[in-house]
């Protein structure tokens, strides 16, 4: 019985998958000038980690962190290789400027994402006091900074940010398209 009761609880002996096989990326990266460091130069930085995540199999959103002019996070969505529904190119590039900075509160710094944020990394910006977001495509369904609603106009919030929309919007939205139509038609 107890021999039985152990072997149940061991873990299964994991299916070897084969690697992803993404459809082809029919888009190139971007490469802004570095003299001229604008919303649009963060934002094609962005698109090239989105780029990135289409290339490993996943939904092509990039984000980067920005504070002082200079970039102190940079991801891409890994949900799928990590098995981690909270594995989205916001919350890891949070995770990765506190880290960078030594500090949870990222005051004076911004974030660059091609998508406007889920309801999960909207409430990360706020919680993480980013100064500023700035999205290219809005998101009527699932996007919490103004999209679906949006939790940064709650007057009773304790902390508010500055929200800039559209930057770069339409290669990021024709690549998020592009990487849906080609998986539905894969499957
Ligand atoms: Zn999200």
């Amino acid at each position: 019985m107890a021999a039985r009761l152990v072997k149940a609880f061991l873990p299964r002996r994991r299916m070897v998958q084969p690697a992803p096989t993404p459809p082809p990326c029919p888009f190139e990266k971007r490469f802004p000038s570095q003299l001229v460091r604008d919303d649009v130069f963060f934002m094609s930085l962005a698109y090239n980690q989105a780029i990135d995540a289409w290339r490993r199999d996943e939904v092509p959103i990039g984000c980067v962190i920005e504070r002082e002019g200079e970039i102190i996070a940079m991801a891409h969505n890994t949900v799928e290789a990590a098995h981690d529904p909270t594995a989205h190119a916001e919350m890891l590039a949070i995770t990765q400027a506190a880290a960078a900075i030594g500090d949870w509160r990222l005051e004076n710094c911004t974030l660059y994402v091609t998508k406007e944020p889920c309801p999960m990394c909207s409430g990360a910006t706020l919680m993480s006091r980013l100064q500023r977001v700035v999205y290219a495509v809005g998101d009527p369904k699932m996007g919490c900074l103004g999209g679906a609603t949006d939790l940064n106009a709650r007057p009773a919030a304790n902390h508010h940010l500055e929200l800039t929309r559209g930057v770069l919007e339409k290669p990021c939205r024709d690549l998020i398209r592009a990487y849906f139509q080609l998986k539905r038609r894969e499957e």
